[in-house]
């Protein structure tokens, strides 16, 4: 990997970069997924590269659902395996919730090595590799999930999905949630909950935010998912963009 000086300015987003980088030429990203990295950081960059009070209150809003849902699931795809592999296996764990590999550019090689991937950073519950139904309304491979997982899941934690996806998913009746920068995007708008933040900065903050919600009764995690509301979470993404260019 190059070697990016700690103090240099954007060394976070570059070594995200690098990261994703090294996850295509390992064959767990594919090349599509650093242009979607490409919009995933230019709205970061108006965003102000921080998760914002808004994106928080998602984040929190996100963890009630699956932590109340009676199957919960995330749904991983290349970018999101190279880029936040160990945090999405802790969030699962610590959600007890299963991980499942779905990628729009489906091979099977990938497929595996994403698995290994999982496994090796301790995914217990993990789907993905012997798909057996198909989501109504996508095309075949985009389609296939899981009987076990995404198939019967109640909730559902997409991060970076596309569009057709994510609405596909609601069609079903799931609860879905995903994180996405774009606050204008098909799917940051079909979603239940929008977390308008990267998947680097939201992943850990949802594992820290389970940890200390462990507590919590269904009334009060109940209470959290009726308060939030995506359309004014999106509204409000909007306004955090207006205001750092006013800056
Ligand atoms: P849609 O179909 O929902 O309109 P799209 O076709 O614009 O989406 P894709 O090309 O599927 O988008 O890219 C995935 C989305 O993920 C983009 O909206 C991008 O902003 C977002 N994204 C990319 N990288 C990250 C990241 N690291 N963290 C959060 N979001 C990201």
């Amino acid at each position: 990997m190059t070697d990016i000086p700690p103090d240099h300015p954007r060394y976070l987003s570059l070594l995200t970069r690098e990261r994703l980088a090294k996850g295509v030429r390992d064959g767990i990203a594919s090349e599509q997924g650093l242009i979607a990295q490409g919009r995933g950081e230019a709205f970061d960059y108006l965003i102000g590269e921080r998760t914002t009070a808004s994106a928080r209150e998602a984040e929190r809003a996100a963890v009630a659902m699956l932590m109340l849902a009676k199957n919960p699931v995330i749904s991983v795809n290349g970018n999101a395996a190279a880029l936040s592999a160990k945090e999405i296996c802790r969030l699962a764990n610590t959600l007890d919730a299963a991980v499942e590999v779905n990628l729009f550019h489906r091979t099977e090689e990938r497929v595996s090595k994403i698995a290994a991937l999982l496994r090796s950073e301790g995914c217990g519950k993990l789907y993905g590799e012997r798909p057996d139904r198909l989501i109504p309304g996508l095309s075949h491979e985009r389609a296939k999930a899981t009987s076990a997982g995404i198939y019967t899941a109640d909730a559902v934690l997409v991060p970076l999905e596309d569009g057709d996806r994510c609405e596909a998913l609601v069609k079903m009746g799931k609860r879905v949630i995903v994180v996405d920068l774009n606050p204008l995007s098909r799917s940051a708008q079909t979603a239940t909950v929008t977390i308008v933040d990267n998947i680097v900065r939201a992943l850990p903050n949802m594992v820290a935010l389970a940890q200390e919600m462990k507590g919590m009764s269904d009334m009060e995690l109940g209470e959290i998912v009726e308060e939030f509301h995506n359309d004014r979470a999106l509204a409000a993404a909007l306004d955090d963009i207006v205001d750092n260019l006013k800056k």
